[in-house]
């Protein structure tokens, strides 16, 4: 069966026995949540395909922001939001 699924989550079955795993996924409770994760790894794996590179050092770069501007933004922030 495990087989079968990642034959058809991979989209190399015809769509007769795509349809027969995906409603066998609904009532089966194991190939459902292992359809489930196995989507979602894939789903996870095609996004990573553009490395997150940029993004990760994006992240990077606002939290060091954040650690050397941080007391004063957040200032800024209390007064903006109407502190005394
Ligand atoms: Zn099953």
């Amino acid at each position: 069966m495990a087989r079968a699924l990642q034959a058809c989550l991979d989209g190399e079955v015809d769509e007769v026995t795509a349809q027969r795993v995906a409603v066998h996924g609904e009532g089966c409770r194991r190939c459902g949540v292992e359809i489930t994760v196995y989507r979602e790894i894939k789903n996870s794996l095609a996004r990573q395909e553009v490395p997150d590179e940029a993004a990760m050092a994006r992240l990077r770069a606002f939290g060091a922001d954040l650690l050397t501007t941080g007391p004063a933004e957040a200032g800024d922030e209390a007064a903006r939001l109407g502190g005394t």
